[in-house]
């Protein structure tokens, strides 16, 4: 009922909106991706990787503190831990091992905070292949240790100038590259969105985050399900292999958080889901911050990870159906979830992976009910941000 159809959509949300030119290189990949991905010869190769390369499975960690302050046993699925320190690597791994069978010799991405392109990079050093990442100007200023570390691994950033200079402005430069080298080039699209088969493509990539948390909480739990999954939406790849597996046991319900910035009704939020409206953005419907003309409206998250307009159709159809609960959380309470966790559990969580810690005082848990929430990645890039925020307090 909550996956894909044929046609790539996902109730109303979806399909492929692509110019003309990419039509050809958006249906083999279409025609071919599940085969791939489904094959033994895909799944041992990414499997291994994902095992050596990549650390996993990530922990399942049971945070007793934290679980004592909101009533309910909460475990925290580390993908924080990972090499490169968060979710994106899985999804970047699986790409790269399909461009290879697709005979594709150049690889493109965009990227905001930088998170994505840095786990490109580093599956393309890996397999050496040339990268180019595009990204904003804006966020490669305020991102300048990922640019590095992207250049160190032999990746070509290019600054982008167009629009806010931001995310949404990468995503079309690298849609644009495309355009221009569509038999050589695989773009590897770093979340949930795009044109079909991305969404799902990306969804299966990371639902090796699910299937773990079955294995896990059946050996801790004595049942391989929760009361409650809880995780972060910038276009929802984190949240999809979160939920994945447990897309259609109603007795698991769904709790996501998307960035409210200064606040919802304040100018100044990326809560997509909260105020967006039907239309189409990066090749897919869904919803989206449009002015009454269609015209895409700037977003802003103090989280570079999920300052962006749209969100995974996914994540729309989730919504509509109220199959899942979806919380507006602001740059405030972001910030001071994240100095919880530190000061609770000993973990500083990246600044998308706060907002998810920020929904915990909206839930209404019973004390019996097992929680699992995501943390997506890990602080480090974000401490500037942390240390500006606690001087102003
Ligand atoms: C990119 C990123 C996100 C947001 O992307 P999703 O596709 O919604 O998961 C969340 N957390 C971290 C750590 C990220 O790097």
């Amino acid at each position: 009922m909550y996956q894909v159809d044929e046609n790539g959509f996902y109730g109303e949300f979806g399909g492929a909106y692509i110019p003309e030119i990419l039509y050809r290189c958006v249906h083999d990949l279409q025609t071919t991706y599940r085969q791939v991905i489904e094959s033994e010869a895909f799944q041992t190769e990414f499997h291994s990787l994902l095992r050596d390369y990549v650390g996993r499975p990530s922990p399942l960690y049971h945070a007793k503190r934290l679980s004592e302050k909101y009533g309910a046993k909460i475990y925290l699925k580390r993908e924080d831990l990972n090499h490169t320190g968060a979710h994106k690597i899985n999804n970047a791994l699986g790409q790269i091992l399909l461009a290879k069978h697709m005979g594709k010799t150049r690889i493109i991405a965009e990227t905001g905070a930088g998170q994505h392109g840095v786990a490109t990079a580093t599956v393309c050093a890996l397999m050496n292949l040339p990268c180019i990442v595009y990204m904003g100007k804006v966020d490669v200023e305020r991102q300048l240790p990922n640019v590095k570390r992207m250049e160190m691994l032999g990746a070509t950033v290019v600054p982008v100038t167009s629009g806010n200079m931001t995310l949404k402005d990468a995503c079309n430069e690298a849609i644009r590259d495309w355009c221009s080298h569509p038999d050589d080039t695989f773009y590897i699209l770093g979340t949930a969105s795009g044109p079909h088969p991305y969404p799902d493509m990306v969804a299966r990539l990371q639902s090796v985050i699910s299937a773990e948390i079955k294995v896990q909480l059946l050996e801790k739990e004595g049942r391989d399900y929760p009361d409650y999954l809880m995780a972060c939406i910038g276009g929802g790849s984190n949240a999809a292999g979160t939920v994945y597996h447990y897309l259609n046991e109603d007795r698991v319900k769904f709790a996501f958080a998307e960035a409210a910035g200064k606040g919802v009704d304040s100018g100044e939020s990326a809560a997509t889901i909260h105020l967006g409206t039907e239309g189409i953005i990066h090749g897919a419907r869904t919803l989206l911050m449009q002015t009454e003309d269609g015209q895409i409206e700037e977003p802003y998250s103090i989280s570079a990870g999920l300052d962006y307009p749209g969100v995974g159709p996914l994540f729309a159809h989730l919504a509509q159906q109220k199959r899942a609960q979806v919380l507006a959380i602001t740059d405030d309470e972001a910030v001071r979830a994240a100095f919880e966790l530190t000061r609770l559990e000993g973990i500083i969580p990246a600044l998308e992976s706060s907002h998810a810690l920020g929904a915990l005082p909206y839930m209404k848990f019973r004390p019996e009910d097992v929680v699992v929430l995501t943390l997506s990645g890990r602080g480090d890039k974000d401490m500037d941000t942390y240390l500006k925020f606690s001087e102003q307090k």
